[in-house]
């Protein structure tokens, strides 16, 4: 369960924002399970973003991607 721990310790994934560019940290929630979909405003311009993120326990790591609200 070394995997599983790891991964809802403090998970962190990277995306581009679609607004502005910028690349802009998010966390999903460990307790939305490995697959989810949430909605988030950028940190630099502040619009909502819709982030899909997935964990990926192969690479232990979520991958996450953002469109425009
Ligand atoms: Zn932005």
């Amino acid at each position: 369960m070394l995997v599983l721990a790891r991964a809802l310790s403090c998970p962190v994934a990277f995306y581009s924002c679609p607004h502005c560019g910028e690349e802009v940290d998010t966390s999903p929630d460990p307790g939305g399970g490995f697959s989810q979909q949430y909605v988030e405003d950028c940190a630099v311009c502040c619009r909502p973003n819709v982030i899909s993120a997935s964990y990926d326990p192969d690479e232990d790591d979520w991958s996450v991607s953002a469109e425009a609200e």
